[in-house]
């Protein structure tokens, strides 16, 4: 529904989860009001000088409001508090739209008047935004927490509605979802029936609800707290655990090690706490799961993503069976290197280097330029985004680091932020960022707010669909230097997006399985698997040792079961994409097609309609191929350029 969207790290405090599964009817579709789902990096923490600032590059916020002390904000929380007063009035009590379709329709349509992104959604998004742009701003950050308790409120007392629907009696459903009245909320309501299936009783899903940061989250939380706390020496500099993960990817050789050693110190430090932690988290979700009745470890992650268990094993199944493909990465990456093998440490190593500089202006040329040449539309779309301001380019102190797109409702603007410093993955971030941008566009053009939105499988389509193109552009003009480090690093992230997380759902798989069967898993136990699903995809030449067993300490998404194959389905469906429109440019308007469908269907139905099988093979096996010729290719300038 008409959330803010937001890609990859989540930031938004108004992010409803936590990393256990939320209850099954938290992901139902009336539940307009979950205000921020947040994409992007959020990662870096670069902070320019500020006079290099252009207001041309800061976000224009004038749809929204003059300050935070606008009274217009009061007035539109005033006005929405009364539509919702008197929607709950009229039918807390009532059970007639539960029988009658066209009586569920009005209520639908009055419900829709105040929650087009979520209830206060005008002075709810624009905080939010605000806050973003300067979190050391406490005025802004107070104000937007009391509008926000305030919109709790109505979402509990809200519930109600959300809740009964799920509820329509079985031998009624089909008359719901024939309706025409009801037409464009069918699969809403197909998604709240499926998903009420598996709700226990209210008593026992508020005791779920009540225990579920006991029994999961908090040991995560805390596991994640200690491991935040921790530091390591590198040449004699003390640099913070995440730090070190980025300097097992430096050229040099000692550094590497030292950093790959100093986090082999600090997740042995860990690991007796988080043996504890993963084996409860795991056992709580199974008897969660079973009193739910649903017996297959992943099925619920499917269920509540909106996509058929036969897709994800069809796509694990194929990227398995083409772990071939990273082996060959990881024996060119070697003998680039000159070693025989590489520790698992410093399976992310960078080669080369890339020189050439980025001005925002350049960059966002090249980028428009890139997005009129596959379509002029989206083109206009993002010339648009520029000329409006829709686009924070700079960093600036307080402002947020990383980047994202964001959009909440059908009626406000789309923006993205950024944090650009000149450099080439800056660029590719504005392609990426934009595509969320056009994706979004896209949506509230064609489909009504209760359609908007994207599902988690293909949550990154867009993004990397355009990002690839920008690549394109800019490899044709690189030095064959050059052009060797960008293709080295894209394959490394594109290995680490497809191959390393297929890896780890089969780890996922087999350690629930393990659990349920064993009933405990030792920290020894687990690091085996661990080990085995790592090396399955690395290959020979990424050396694992005893050492390494305890790597899967700080992997968070472990943390959210099977969360990972989303980060697969989205890049390998967009190089299905991007492979088609190589071989035909009129294959554009399919792609609008699916960028356009939102949550209208499931991803397989909307390929369906497109007539594209995604349960199929060949379907996961041309994005395989495509970056298969992606390593021929850099192989080859290897070879030529005598690098190996
Ligand atoms: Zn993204």
């Amino acid at each position: 529904m008409a959330t803010p969207m937001v890609t990859e790290a989540s930031v938004g405090i108004y992010f409803n989860q936590n990393n256990f599964f939320p209850p099954l009817s938290s992901d139902s579709w009336v539940k307009a009001f979950t205000l921020v789902s947040i994409s992007d990096k959020i990662t870096r923490n670069n902070i320019l000088n500020i006079s290099i600032l252009k207001k041309q590059y800061d976000w224009d916020l004038s749809p929204f409001y003059k300050s935070e002390n606008d009274p217009q904000i009061e007035k539109d929380i005033e006005k929405e508090s009364k539509l919702a007063e008197a929607f709950i009035k009229k039918w807390k009590n009532r059970k007639d739209y539960l029988e009658d379709p066209n009586v569920l329709c009005t209520a639908l349509s009055e419900y829709e008047k105040f929650t087009d992104g979520g209830i206060f959604n005008k002075p709810l998004y624009y905080l939010w935004l605000r806050t973003h742009l300067d979190q050391t701003d406490k005025k802004v950050k107070a104000k937007e927490k009391l509008v926000y308790d305030k919109a709790i409120q109505y979402i509990n007392r809200l519930q109600f509605f959300d809740l009964k629907i799920g509820k329509i009696k079985r031998r009624l459903q089909k008359k719901f979802l024939t309706s025409p009245a009801l037409s464009k909320y069918k699969h809403n309501l197909e998604r709240s029936f499926t998903l009420s299936k598996y709700d226990l009783t209210e008593k026992e899903e508020t005791v779920i609800n009540l225990l579920s940061p006991n029994s999961s989250s908090n040991w995560s939380d805390m596991l994640n707290e200690f491991l935040s706390k921790e530091t390591g020496t590198v040449n004699n500099k003390r640099i913070t655990f995440e730090e070190l993960f980025s300097l097992t990817e430096k050229p040099e050789q000692a550094v590497r090690d030292k950093a790959g050693k100093e986090i082999d110190r600090i997740l042995g430090k860990w690991v007796d706490i988080a043996e504890h932690e993963i084996n409860t988290a795991i056992d709580t979700q199974r008897k969660i799961r079973e009193l739910r009745k649903i017996s297959e470890p992943d099925k619920l992650r499917h269920i509540s993503d909106d996509i058929e268990t036969k897709v994800v094993k069809r796509l694990i199944k194929s990227v398995t069976n083409s772990f071939y493909i990273s082996h060959r990465y990881y024996s060119l990456i070697s003998k680039l290197l000159r070693k025989k093998s590489l520790g698992y440490h410093e399976r992310g190593v960078t080669y080369g280097k890339i020189k050439s500089k980025h001005k925002i202006k350049d960059a966002l040329s090249l980028v428009s330029k890139t997005y009129m040449k596959l379509d002029k539309g989206l083109g206009n779309i993002v010339t648009e985004m520029i000329s409006k301001r829709r686009i924070d380019a700079f960093p600036k102190k307080g402002k947020c680091s990383g980047a994202f797109c964001v959009f909440s409702g059908s009626k406000f603007p789309v923006y993205v932020l950024l944090n650009h410093t000149n450099t080439l993955p800056d660029t590719l971030t504005i392609a990426h960022e934009l595509g969320h941008a056009v994706n979004d566009h896209l949506q509230i053009r064609n489909l009504p707010q209760n359609n908007l939105g994207t599902p988690l499988s293909t949550a990154e389509v867009a993004s990397t669909f355009f990002e690839n193109f920008l690549l394109e552009e800019i490899l044709k003009k690189a030095s064959p230097e050059e052009k060797l480090s960008i293709l080295i690093n894209r394959l490394s992230s594109d290995i680490s997006t497809i191959f390393r997380q297929t890896a780890c759902y089969n780890f996922e798989l087999e350690l629930h399985d393990e659990i349920k069967k064993k009933g405990y898993l030792t920290k020894e136990k687990i690091g085996e698997l661990f080990n085995k699903h790592m090396s399955a995809y690395l290959g020979p030449n990424v050396k694992l040792t005893k050492k390494h067993e305890n790597w899967w300490v700080y992997w968070s998404h472990i943390r959210s079961p099977f969360y990972v194959y989303s980060y697969a389905s989205g890049l390998l469906i967009s190089k299905f994409l991007q492979v088609k429109v190589k071989e035909d440019s009129k294959f554009m308007i399919k792609v609008k097609q699916f960028l356009s469908a939102g949550i209208s269907k499931s991803p397989k139905e909307i390929f369906l309609d497109l007539g594209i099988d995604i349960t199929e093979n060949s379907f996961w096996e041309k994005g395989l191929k495509d970056i298969e010729n992606l390593l021929n290719t850099t192989e080859e300038l290897a070879k030529n350029l005598g690098r190996i």
